[in-house]
């Protein structure tokens, strides 16, 4: 809440399905081609080239309902919504209106303000992309890419549930984490596979009727969710604080001066002239293949998240980070199965594997047997804590077998009785004078014997070891 007022947001994310191919013809999806290599008479809307429903998208749609707890309807309408734009060359693009795929779901995500808060899902429907205006390649003028028509899209709208920029980005990182768990799509915001437009309204506290909208769009990148947000609702609180009146408006957001300037004047949805698609039949969807899409779809995050705090006794912040991407999640549960204390494995997944994937980029690279054995080597007194990160970082980097790798950079830890026993003694021979002090009392000299110890082995003593032969060999 802003100085008495309340934001209300709600969000609509096109989300683009990670398929080989366009949403009604065999073209290409893929992202970064060359301008308009990707086309065909369907996507292009020639005369007389029919659309197919692209099967694969129709599964990941279903997937991306049910992972939202949607009702998925058996019959569902494709529509054209008609519109004149350049990159559209059709005139209309597909989607669907009155009767969409799945309605009623909802998504629970951490809110910083309010805790574990629920947005709810309206409705999610499939739909085709429009082509790419490009303005910055040719000086005064505007070149256009029709690789992107026919891209399939799913699009995913909230009720007006959000009461801050804050909370909105809290619940598309979730959505996010979602879609990329049950493999929908990549939500790569930089290629455009997610993309968010937001209606914003304020009202005065305790207010119970909304507050006169507007739609922010080209909204591009999770870093600019909250900063878009936060500024068209402090624009919208000056305007009336001063008196004036928000207006009903379609506004482009502009990250270089972070600021919102108006795309046009609301087009109501009737002026897009929906109509049901005369060249697609209505979609039916049977019993057996949307349950099917559900046995399909893998634990989600927040399942996972629960199951790895009780199963592993973790905490709820471990559980999460250990959750938050996927492989991740099974590469921790795959270090377990190797035989690896679970608290112990927690700790290394957390601090040097996920260092070291964020340093590399080029994934998890020690396989989870190579640490589980590492863990062991430590939890056996085989090798130091200290030294163990250096052998992961080898291995790592060459790859090799921990304890082998150990060997040769020379950091096992020597737990031989008569070794010990030697290095004591040398020890002891050179240090009379604290040998004379811990015998009449100063019993926290142990500390430096054992130091001196650690010292003349380079390191290698085995610690608990050693301090067991330093208490026998010390005068009491
Ligand atoms: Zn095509």
């Amino acid at each position: 809440m802003a100085g008495g007022w309340e934001t209300v947001i709600g969000l609509e994310t096109h989300v683009q399905l990670r398929t080989a191919s366009k949403m009604f013809c065999g073209c290409s999806a893929a992202f970064g081609d060359p301008p308009n290599t990707n086309v065909c008479p369907v996507c292009l809307g020639l005369p007389g080239a029919l659309p197919t429903p692209n099967e694969q998208a129709l599964k990941l749609a279903v997937r991306a309902a049910l992972a939202l707890g949607c009702t998925v309807h058996p019959r569902s309408i494709f529509a054209r919504k008609n519109y004149f734009y350049p990159d559209l060359p059709k005139g209309y693009q597909i989607s669907q209106f009155e009767q969409p795929l799945a309605t009623e779901g909802s998504l629970s995500y951490l809110s910083p303000e309010r805790g574990l808060a629920t947005a709810t899902i309206q409705r999610l429907h499939v739909e085709e992309d429009a082509g790419k205006s490009l303005h910055d390649r040719f000086p005064k003028q505007t070149a256009i890419d029709l690789n992107r028509c026919g891209v399939p899209l799913i699009e995913i709208v909230t009720g007006p549930d959000f009461r801050s920029p804050q909370e909105a980005r809290a619940y598309l990182l979730t959505l996010k984490q979602v879609l990329e768990y049950a493999g929908i799509s990549d939500c790569d915001m930089e290629k455009g596979s997610l993309r968010v437009d937001a209606n914003v309204s304020v009202r005065r506290a305790g207010d119970t009727a909304l507050g006169t909208k507007t739609e922010v769009k080209n909204i591009n990148s999770f870093a600019y969710v909250e900063k878009a947000l936060t500024v068209e609702r402090d624009r919208q609180i000056a305007l009336l604080e001063g008196g004036g009146a928000v207006q009903q408006q379609t506004l482009l957001y502009d990250s270089k001066t972070n600021g919102v300037r108006p795309q046009r004047s609301k087009e109501e949805s009737h002026d897009y002239r929906y109509f049901p698609d005369p060249d697609l039949p209505p979609l039916v969807l049977t019993e057996e293949f949307v349950a099917e899409q559900q046995t399909l779809l893998p634990e989600l995050p927040a399942k996972k998240r629960e199951r790895f705090a009780a199963q592993y006794a973790l905490g709820v912040t471990d559980a999460a980070v250990l959750t938050a991407d996927r492989a991740v999640a099974e590469y921790y549960e795959a270090v377990v199965h190797a035989g690896a204390d679970a608290k112990a494995a927690a700790n290394w997944v957390m601090t040097e594997v996920l260092a070291d994937a964020k340093d590399h980029g080029d994934g998890l690279r020690v396989p989870p047997g190579a640490l589980a054995n590492l863990i062991g080597l430590v939890r056996g007194g085989t090798v130091s804590h200290q030294a163990a990160k250096r052998v992961f970082a080898e291995v790592a980097e060459h790859g090799g077998e921990p304890r082998n790798v150990a060997e040769a950079l020379g950091v096992i830890q020597v737990a031989d009785a008569g070794v010990l026993a030697a290095w004591v003694g040398e020890v002891l021979g050179a240090h009379p004078a604290e040998v004379a002090r811990y015998k009449n009392g100063e019993k926290k000299l142990m500390q430096f014997f054992l130091g001196q110890v650690m010292k003349t082995s380079r390191g290698k003593a085995d610690p608990k070891l050693a301090q067991r032969v330093l208490e026998e060999k010390l005068p009491s």
